[in-house]
């Protein structure tokens, strides 16, 4: 007696994007976001990262080095 098993793998991987993550500065749908922490300007309480899209990361680093300059 041969028994077939016939076991259908329903592998149906859920094709789920990856959580689609927002610029917090343009709010712009980013697959890999910066996760910035900036405890320099905000209070320690509210201290939480902010998600920037690489272009708003660097605009953020662009001025925090232009503060830093004038703070000097
Ligand atoms: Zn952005």
């Amino acid at each position: 007696m041969v028994e077939s098993t016939n076991t259908t793998q329903s592998n149906s991987s859920v094709n789920v994007p990856d959580k689609v993550l927002h610029c917090d500065t343009c709010g712009k749908p980013v697959t890999s976001v910066a996760r910035v922490v900036i405890d320099q300007e905000y209070d320690r309480s509210m201290s939480r990262a902010l998600y920037n899209c690489p272009e708003c990361f660097k605009k953020k680093e662009e001025e925090r080095h232009h503060r830093l300059n004038q703070a000097g």
